[in-house]
């Protein structure tokens, strides 16, 4: 059977009441810098358990700003790990800072703290753990880490929005957090992204980095207050979200647990399946408390992923790699970064294949999937021997 439609790796969840509410927004008197963005950034906060939030275009942006707030610049260098999107690496490079890359764990496919150990230099300044796939690195372990060099930490969340680690909500932990809000992420407001904070002070940082550097706090004036008065203090973007995408993300966010649930559901359908095949998956550690976003199967034979990966697109499956490792792409290349760096990621980069995972997949797709995956793996049915 080939199921005639084709079924995405990734894919939004928009139902009648998110509608609504971006046709209300539309007739309001705001489509942008009004009342949603407060109302999405509590609901945010609430959700992530961090004190503040400060919602962006999308979440490069907030990666950006968060790089930008901890005043990274030339000469520091920030650690993160390669098997994420590039975006990871790329807002460190933003400020005229330096990427090293770190490897990760086999299992678990997230940042290796004691390779990252490893790679600490009197330059580094910060720590990027990517919560890939939507597992949750040990926040206990990489804070304890910061705290004994002095280093800060942007947890990029963009896949683990709904996730614990260590039995605690990603926000509860200094420094920030970055989310996305792309449509194959858990919620989605089209194109968007947040930080995270408790730290006030990087609040405010955040919030005029976010429009231009502009201040209209009275109490952060340098100069006249007078009643048209405002003041640019740090060299800002237009990295706003619209209140029409904040209006979606509210009621996607009430969403929240019913996404994360089924994905967990499906996730849970694919390593039942998958335990017998010839094939590795990611783990879930002991202090994760996932919020899938992406399921990937790593081929014992490598030899064999360009094959597997046609085969499956073939059938109408939307496969996918996620991710090339950032340092092996041509921009990283060219300003000096070589193959070799992170042996583990490479490994995992060059066996991996994204299969479908998101809240709309249908259990007979999954099944779907499932036995496309085994007979490809298994072209003939398996003979049976004489006992
Ligand atoms: C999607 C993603 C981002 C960037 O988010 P955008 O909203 O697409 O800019 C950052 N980091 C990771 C790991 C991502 O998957």
């Amino acid at each position: 059977m080939i199921f005639l439609e084709y079924i995405s790796y990734g894919r939004q969840c928009i139902e009648d009441d998110d509608i609504a509410a971006v046709v209300e927004t539309l007739k309001s008197d705001f489509l942008t810098c009004g009342p949603k963005i407060a109302e999405f950034e509590r609901d945010l906060a609430a959700v992530t358990g961090a004190r503040y939030a400060v919602a962006v275009a999308n979440g490069t942006a907030a990666l950006h700003i968060a790089a930008l707030a901890l005043g990274l610049g030339t000469g520091d260098e920030v650690i993160t790990s390669p098997l994420t999107f590039a975006a990871s690496a790329n807002c460190v490079l933003y400020c005229g800072a330096t990427p090293v890359f770190a490897d990760i764990c086999p299992d678990t496919m997230l940042l290796d703290i004691e390779d990252l150990r490893k790679k600490i230099t009197p330059k580094t300044k910060a720590i990027i753990p990517v919560h890939y796939g939507g597992e949750l690195c040990n926040m206990d372990e990489f804070t304890k880490l910061a705290q004994e060099f002095n280093l800060s930490l942007i947890q990029d969340c963009a896949h683990s929005l709904g996730g614990k680690t260590c039995g605690k909500a990603q926000g509860e932990y200094d420094g920030m957090q970055i989310w996305s809000f792309h449509p194959v992420k858990t919620i989605t407001t089209a194109e968007g992204g947040a930080v995270t904070t408790n730290n006030e002070e990087l609040y405010k940082k955040l919030l005029r980095l976010r429009t231009h550097g502009i201040t209209r706090d009275k109490s952060q004036y340098v100069g006249e207050d007078a009643p048209w008065h405002y003041e640019m203090h740090d060299l800002g973007f237009n990295y706003r979200l619209t209140d029409i995408q904040c209006a979606l993300g509210i009621t996607q966010l009430k969403k929240l647990d019913r996404f994360v649930k089924r994905r967990q559901e499906i996730v849970n359908m694919y390593n039942h399946a998958f335990a017998e095949l010839p094939l590795q998956i990611q783990q879930t550690p002991a202090w994760s408390t996932p919020a899938r976003h992406l399921y990937t199967i790593r081929l014992n034979e490598k030899q064999r992923r360009r094959e597997v990966f046609d085969a499956l697109l073939a059938k109408n499956i939307g496969v996918n790699v996620h991710y090339i490792p950032t340092y092996l792409m041509p921009h990283y290349k060219n300003i000096g970064y070589k193959a070799g760096i992170c042996p583990v990621a490479e490994d995992a980069f060059e066996r991996m294949i994204t299969l479908p995972l998101h809240p709309q997949l249908s259990d007979e797709q999954v099944e779907y999937v499932i036995n496309c995956v085994r007979n490809t793996l298994f072209p003939s049915p398996p003979l049976s021997f004489p006992m």
